[in-house]
């Protein structure tokens, strides 16, 4: 076995490599780091095992970058049926806390753990087998990961540990009978929402500019739509929320908010209390859309702008809306329906009153017609519905559906960044439009 050399005291090596291959890839590595490469390259490039640097090395020449610790790494996931029971394995290379807990109405199990990098396909969850159904996994607040498993019914959790020398994450599901029980709570309950710190990107709020709050859809593990090679819904909006974002801030007349700049989870109403709070003048909430039946998906496309309305403006709105409303419950956040409903038609009534759903309309009526200059639209683009994150009294917002994830041709489009950029132009070019209008103390007529 090939052991480091004297000089390289303080690097230790985890995990057997064997053959020729990993000691030339070590070759490398060493010529690399040596070369000032970077430490954190070549632990990236060579997952499976893993080189620590102990203080001691730090100060004899090697520097290692100088940020917080790696994150554990979740490399392999499986999922396998057996005589009754279902196992859903995560490979880790080290071992970490889990707390595992089950939910109900959906029936779902709530795994959270450190916050962990899943170098494992983004779409390995979408097939099911035995009792799992189906399964989500990501950044779910800071420092924190969750993987949601919803589930055929209510089970049992066999088994929630990480054993082995290899260490492994093994979940064992069992159906639950009854009288047989279901473990509800293995270590502690995690139904709070995501993301509830102020870690937000915000150009600092000069008092005479409008705020926009740009909200893109979805993010951590919850993916939002899927298309069919894998292209995320969470990854395009925020790619086009990130452009719009330099457009406005370039024009020097705006102030921008974002509810998330990287690809964390953040609730509904965490979108909605960061817009609240901070009085933004304008709301745009960002998605694209997907429809589940193949046979639909080569002839449905294009973009749609949503304003907030009780009564849907059709069916497809309003199953979008529910679906819409139902990330916090896919991501294992307790939903309380109820209340909601309440609070929706008080808001509505409060929109009412004030001027707040007369601007949402301008607004989407704008941009609308800036978009239809540059990209396909859905037939009756203006479109309204009860989605929770327009639910903003004082504030106009809109929800914006740029195309269908489910289209071939729309999806070529979505992860295109000349496409995106052209999307965030015509989104400026509506914001400008609105606020020179409002400036002049228009009033809007329907
Ligand atoms: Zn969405």
């Amino acid at each position: 076995m090939w052991k480091p050399p004297r000089a390289l005291g303080g690097i230790t090596r985890h995990m057997h490599i064997g053959g020729l291959a990993a000691v030339i890839r070590f070759a490398i590595f060493l010529i690399a780091h040596l070369a000032g490469a970077g430490f954190a390259l070549a632990q990236s490039q060579f997952s499976g095992w893993t080189i620590e640097v102990t203080p001691q090395a730090a100060t004899s020449g090697i520097k290692p970058k100088p940020s917080a610790p790696s994150k554990p790494t979740i490399t392999r996931v499986s999922l396998t049926e057996e005589a009754n029971l279902t196992r859903l394995v995560f490979d880790l290379n080290r071992k970490i806390d889990v707390s595992v807990s089950t939910l109900v109405d959906p029936d779902r199990v709530v795994v959270d753990l450190p916050e962990v990098d899943f170098r494992i396909s983004p779409t390995a969850g979408q097939n099911g087998k035995g009792l799992v159904k189906a399964f989500r996994f990501g950044l779910f607040d800071a420092n924190q990961s969750r993987v949601v498993i919803d589930t055929d019914g209510p089970v049992r959790v066999v088994k929630a540990q990480v054993e082995g020398k290899k260490p492994q994450l093994v979940l064992e599901f069992g159906r639950a009978t009854p009288g047989s029980g279901t473990v509800t709570d293995l270590s502690k309950p995690a139904l709070r929402p995501g993301y509830d710190e102020e870690p937000l990107v915000e150009t600092a709020r000069v008092s005479d500019r409008p705020l926009i709050v740009i909200d893109p859809g979805h993010g951590g593990l919850d993916p939002g739509a899927a298309g069919p090679d894998g292209l995320l819904e969470k990854d395009v909006v925020l790619a086009v929320a990130l452009r719009l974002r330099k457009l406005l801030a370039e024009t020097g007349r705006y102030s921008v908010i974002m509810t998330r700049d990287k690809d964390i989870y953040v609730s509904l109403d965490q979108r909605v209390r960061i817009s609240r709070q901070h009085k933004a003048d304008l709301f745009i909430s960002l998605h694209a859309d997907a429809v589940p039946e193949e046979s639909l998906a080569s002839v449905v496309r294009g973009g749609s702008v949503y304003t907030l309305s009780e009564h849907a403006s059709s069916e497809q709105a309003r199953r979008l809306a529910e679906k819409e409303n139902a990330v916090d419950i896919l991501a294992g956040v307790q939903s309380l329906a109820n209340e909601e409903a309440d609070e929706v038609r008080n808001i509505l009534f409060d929109l009412l009153q004030r001027e707040t759903a007369n601007f949402s309309a301008d607004f989407s009526r704008l941009l609308t017609n800036e978009l239809r200059k540059h990209i396909a639209l859905a037939r009756d683009p203006q479109r309204s519905a009860a989605f929770k994150v327009l639910q903003q009294p004082e504030s106009p917002s809109v929800l914006v559906e740029l195309g269908f994830m489910s289209n071939a041709d729309d999806q070529k489009l979505l992860r295109s960044p000349e496409w995106q950029n052209k999307v965030a132009r015509a989104i400026l070019a509506a914001i400008d439009s609105f606020f020179a209008k409002r400036a002049l103390g228009a009033v809007y007529v329907p």
